[in-house]
Parts: C-alpha cells; structure tokens; sequence
C-alpha cells in the first residue's frame, strides 16, 4: 500500500483521535481541528455503520502504519521478525516500532514531525553511539544513546522543537538531555508505556494473525 499523501488532519477525523501528524500545529488549539471541534462541543462527525471484526482489526493496523509512518510491506516484515521472539507478539511489535531512530528523535521531540525526525535522519544529522547513522528504522536498544551532529545541532527547526519540548510529553522510557542535544534509551519499553501508546496491539496480531 502507498504511502498517504492527503490531508492529515483528515486521518485524525477519519480515527476519532489526534495522532499529531502536522508538528507544532497539532499542539496549538486553535490550529488542531479535532481540538477546535471538542471545545466547541460539536464533537468528531463519523460515519456510523455497526463494524466487521475484520474492519476493526484493519482499522487499528492502519492507525499503527500512520502513527509510526512505515508502509506496508515494513510493518509486515517488522511483524515478521517480532513472531520468531519470545513474548507478547503485540507488545513486541509496538516496542520494536517505538524503538525505531525517527520515532526516538520524534518523542524525544527533537524534530516537530516525524517525517522531519526521517528527514534530520536521512540527511545525516543523527548519531547513534557516537557514529552517524542515515536509517530511519534502526531499531534502538537499551542503553543507545543518539545525539545530534554539530551541523543537526545548528538546524533552527530543531532548536524551535527542543525550545517547545517541555511542553510535550516524553515517555518514560526515553531521557532527553537538552542542552547537549543528545537522548537515551533509559530502559525497556513495559506493557504501561504501550498503553500509553493507544493502539490495540491485540488487533493488529490478529489482523496479521489471519
Ligand atoms: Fe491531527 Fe490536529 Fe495535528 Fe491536524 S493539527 S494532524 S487534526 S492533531
């Protein structure tokens, strides 16, 4: 399946929840529709039909792919890897995507967006563990530590990200050291801080599980 290139804020309607697809906006009231529409009390406007299981399981896969912007065939060969490992299959996916080098630098708001944290990535402005890293999916273990470049380090969206940081949660299991640029994997990702991810995991192993 292609990649969305749509409106974003439309995913976030289509889902019934903010998935924070658009940077800065999305923590802005007045910019975020779906916050526009629960202050004003009109609530979300969504199709209602009584949903298949199926339907329900695609859903949630689908939700899962936007949340970490991998495709298709990425999530598939992610599931395929998670399945061979000990463990809760669903946990292990949604930790192995977590883990990923652009979510990292984008939790640990280092970058507004995603597709700017593949981007800092991708042009080479991202160490991890003292070496440059380019790859997006490089899946992170505990105790990796990414810092930015000196030249990542002088990137006026990545200042403006940092400065608003406070402002954004930070999982748990990720420590940012802002004034040297540079961030930990603190520790494993536990069944709570997948919670807090909110997708159904559940459902996607299903989906896959077929
Ligand atoms: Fe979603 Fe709001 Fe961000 Fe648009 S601005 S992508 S509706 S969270």
């Amino acid at each position: 399946m292609s990649r969305y290139t749509g409106p974003k804020c439309k995913l976030c309607k289509k889902y019934g929840e903010k998935l924070y697809l658009k940077g800065d906006r999305c923590w802005t009231a007045e910019k975020c529709p779906m916050a526009r529409e629960s202050t004003s009390g009109g609530g979300v406007k969504t199709f209602r039909r009584q949903k298949s299981e199926y339907a329900k399981h695609l859903k949630e896969k689908q939700k899962s792919r936007i949340l970490f912007g991998v495709g298709e065939a990425q999530l598939r060969k992610v599931f395929h890897t998670i399945s061979r490992k000990k463990g809760i299959k669903g946990e292990n996916l949604l930790s192995a995507l977590s883990r990923r080098l652009d979510n990292v630098v984008y939790r640990l708001n280092m970058a507004a967006s995603l597709p700017q944290a593949r981007q800092i990535v991708g042009h080479r402005f991202m160490k991890v563990n003292g070496r440059v890293c380019n790859i997006p999916s490089r899946e992170l273990g505990t105790g990796d530590k990414i810092a930015l470049t000196e030249k990542g380090k002088k990137i006026e969206s990545v200042k403006k990200s940092l400065e608003h940081s406070a402002s954004k949660n930070i999982p748990d299991w990720l420590k940012l050291e802002k004034d040297m640029m540079t961030g930990t994997v603190a520790r494993d990702i536990t069944s709570e801080d997948l919670v807090q991810a909110g997708i159904d995991h559940r459902l996607i192993v299903e989906f896959y599980s077929r």
